[in-house]
């Protein structure tokens, strides 16, 4: 059962992009630290737990629960462990009945809140191919599902301003251009960097002025538009040259293994790799983070598994 939190860090700033989506800088007591140490710092990619108490009032008329924990990734590098930040959706139809992002929303700049300044999480370069791996790194993202990826391409720009990111490539799709956080800084990454940015919108006809690629960002990797993207990205979307990394939801999740697997990729997850029959010494190459809970395939589904493993090339 869910106990008050014992406040520990400060809403520094909140800056929206539009409604219900916003950038919240919070700033612990103690700096954020590796999981299981006292060592500052974080692998970006990874997450820390932000919680929030329920009003006194309600908790005084007897509502339950008193609070709420919820894991929200860092946006932030961590070159800056002391202001750690967040990429937030409120969420406009919850499923628990204390939503962490409804109180969020209610929270004045200044207040305090809940951070669980141990940061965790195994979606990171680190953990996964190691960060001299030669080979392109493809993030695709929706919606929030960036901050992850914004947090890796600022550790190494943090780490070296003059760093050659064209073996980064992030694609980002929302509805709107409103909702492309980050894109400013992104495409100056794209201009003096190198890093490869391609942002997508689903609603183009809502956004008259918009000149870039139109669609779902899961849609940048359907056998139609794969080559196009492989240009615009000026990488080769084949796992022995790039390896994929996802955030976001389900259905993003879902759309681009369901695109990726007859190029070969190999996902990490261990209940889809054996319902698809993937031998267990064979690399991964597709890795995801995912926000929602919703089993991202079915494996139980024969229909579904069938199609996916007849997609498949006969060496994956
Ligand atoms: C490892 C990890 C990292 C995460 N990082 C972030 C992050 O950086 N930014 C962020 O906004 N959320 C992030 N989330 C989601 C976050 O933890 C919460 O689930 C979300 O904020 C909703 O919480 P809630 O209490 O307001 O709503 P709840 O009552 O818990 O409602 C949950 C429902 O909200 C929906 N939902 C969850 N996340 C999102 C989202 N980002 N956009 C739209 N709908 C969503 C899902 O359909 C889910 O069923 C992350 C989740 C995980 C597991």
């Amino acid at each position: 059962m869910a106990k008050l939190l014992s406040y520990n860090a400060t809403l520094l700033a909140r800056i929206d992009l539009e409604s219900g989506l916003s950038v919240f800088r919070v700033r612990p007591d103690q700096p954020v630290c590796h999981a299981g140490t006292e060592t500052p710092g974080f692998i970006p990619g990874q997450y820390v737990t932000l919680g929030l108490n329920r009003s006194q009032d309600e908790i005084d008329a007897g509502a339950t629960p008193v609070s709420v924990t919820r894991p929200m990734s860092i946006a932030s590098s961590p070159a800056q462990p002391q202001d750690v930040e967040f990429f937030i959706r409120y969420v406009e139809q919850p499923a628990s009945s204390l939503p962490l992002t409804h109180l969020l929303w209610a929270l004045p700049v200044g207040d305090r809140l809940f951070l669980r300044t141990s940061a965790t999480g195994h979606f990171n370069l680190v953990d996964t191919i190691g960060t001299d791996d030669p080979r392109a790194k493809l993030f695709v993202c929706a919606g929030t599902g960036l901050a992850p990826f914004v947090s890796i391409v600022r550790e190494v720009v943090d780490n070296n301003p003059q760093a050659n990111l064209s073996l980064f490539a992030i694609t980002h799709g929302t509805r709107t251009s409103s909702a492309l956080g980050y894109r400013e800084e992104l495409e100056n990454l794209r201009a003096r960097n190198g890093l490869g940015y391609l942002p997508t919108i689903s609603r183009p006809h809502q956004d008259p002025d918009w000149s870039g690629r139109g669609g779902r960002v899961e849609n940048l990797f359907s056998p139609e538009a794969i080559e196009q993207t492989e240009r615009d990205l000026r990488i080769d979307i084949r796992p022995d040259k790039t390896v994929v990394y996802i955030c976001g939801l389900t259905g993003t999740i879902a759309e681009c293994i369901r695109h990726l697997l007859p190029r070969g990729f190999v996902p990490q997850h261990r209940r889809i790799r054996k319902a698809l029959e993937i031998p267990e010494d064979q690399e991964t190459t597709l890795y995801y983070e995912q926000y929602d809970s919703e089993p991202v395939i079915n494996v139980n589904d024969p229909a579904v598994i069938e199609a996916l493993k007849a997609s498949m090339p006969r060496s994956a």
